[in-house]
């Protein structure tokens, strides 16, 4: 075994055992990391170390500023720069209405996002569903455009590219959920993107990370402990995640229904989360007191120009024009039904996003080729009553194999009883 292997098995052990890693330990880790020398079975071991023992908040830092400088780094300089991330959730598209509505009102977004993550799905796979965009834009040019257009994507491959790494052996090894990760994934892309404010979207509820509002208050906290020791403003909203937001679960049809929300024909909890995020966008950004960004996101809503924003980064970004009409379509679709008379009591949204992930939406290897056109249609939400035999959601597919266990996710995702109490869907605003 070549000496950075073995000190790497130490080092493994050590997190095993419940020691605290030193500063430099996490650098040389990343920087190995990113030479290649560090096989996955290794790094998969470290991630499920850091699973059971934890990690310090001097430890997490230290992960985080090792992620951040392992790829360029974005100085944006003078300017209304703003950037949000959502901790994960299903049906999710928050960042496709939030970010080119509060654009469209004068902030600036050089957006780094990521792929799906566990049942969750993620921005960048949502986006290749448009036909002809590139992602994969340097740092010089994610600021260019985002100068230019208003707001820019890029997936984090030239910026903060050991995240990706890490990310997709995350997702693979079921150690997504450890909360030091997330905070060090999130927190090194946002550090590297190089913006002064940050509104994170923390995710509460059976579809999140963080199932309970303890854990997500305890993320939140370290979000913005963590981007305010970095010299950033920062914000965090509290938000649930008990069912999927909005109606669709899956890349091409999350596109769709961000663009329809534009537009003015969307889901009322994703256009209620989307505001809010963006509100807070624009009065982190100071470009706005929150009333006037109250009244200035509906103008930019109402006079369409939130939509052209959306449609100018995609553009900007190689789509072809009205690019909304050209996303893939999957071939089959099928239903699932009620068996019984009542109201949606439970639409459990891990269960969603597993079932979106079984028909091809989201990755179980690494290496898994996702499926744009793949994902779920809801036809009922929490609250709304049913008959027997009303379709509660459409499941949409291209690959038979791939039909019997989406369905068995999806029936076990809803279920039929009596009315549920509302539940807020702005839980909490940590600052
Ligand atoms: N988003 C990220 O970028 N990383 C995580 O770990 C979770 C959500």
């Amino acid at each position: 075994m070549a000496a950075i292997n073995l000190w790497f098995k130490d080092l493994i052990a050590r997190k095993r055992d419940g020691d605290v890693i030193p500063e430099g330990d996490w650098h040389l880790f990343v920087t190995s990391l990113m030479g290649g020398e560090l096989p996955d079975y290794q790094v998969a071991a470290l991630l499920m170390a850091i699973y059971f023992r934890g990690m310090t908040v001097d430890e997490t830092a230290a992960l985080t500023l090792a992620l951040a400088a392992s790829g360029e780094q974005l100085i944006l300089g003078d300017g209304p720069y703003v950037d949000k991330h959502s901790t994960g959730g299903v049906g999710d598209n928050v960042t496709l209405v939030a970010v080119p509505w509060a654009a469209a009102c004068g902030v600036r977004v050089a957006k780094l996002s990521g792929r799906g993550l566990g049942h969750t799905g993620g921005t960048i796979d949502k986006l290749e569903a448009i036909p002809g965009i590139d992602l994969s834009l340097t740092a010089a040019r994610l600021k260019a455009l985002t100068d230019r257009v208003g707001w820019a994507v890029a997936e984090a491959r030239a910026i903060a590219p050991a995240d990706k790494t890490l990310y997709a052996l995350r997702d693979a090894t079921a150690t997504v959920e450890a909360q030091p990760l997330i905070v060090a994934s999130i927190l090194s892309k946002k550090l590297a993107g190089g913006a002064p404010a940050l509104v994170f979207d923390v995710k509460a509820g059976e579809g999140a990370f963080t199932r309970d509002g303890e854990q997500a208050r305890v993320l939140a906290q370290s979000l913005i402990n963590g981007a305010k020791a970095a010299g950033r403003r920062a914000v965090a909203l509290i938000t649930a995640m008990d069912q999927p937001l909005g109606y669709a679960v899956g890349n091409a049809l999350e596109v769709s229904e961000a663009a329809a929300t534009l537009r003015g024909d969307g889901p009322a909890d994703l256009l209620e989360v989307s505001r809010a995020v963006a509100v807070e966008m624009l009065v982190l950004a100071g470009a706005a007191g929150r009333e006037e960004a109250q009244r200035r996101l509906a103008r930019a809503l109402e006079a369409g120009e939130a939509f052209a924003k959306l449609d100018a980064m995609a553009r900007a970004q190689g789509a072809p024009p009205e690019w909304w009409t050209r996303l893939p379509e999957a071939a089959k679709s099928t239903a699932a039904c009620a068996e019984s008379d009542g109201y949606v009591s439970v639409l459990d949204a891990r269960a969603v996003g597993r079932a979106a992930n079984a028909l091809g939406a989201g990755r179980t290897t690494k290496e898994d080729v996702v499926d744009a056109a793949a994902g779920i249609l809801l036809r009922k939400k929490m609250g709304d009553p049913v008959s027997a035999g009303d379709v509660l959601m459409t499941l949409y597919y291209n690959d038979d194999a791939r039909l019997a266990e989406a369905l068995s996710h999806a029936r076990a995702a809803a279920e039929v009883g009596e009315k549920p109490p509302a539940r807020p869907l702005i839980l909490e605003v940590v600052r």
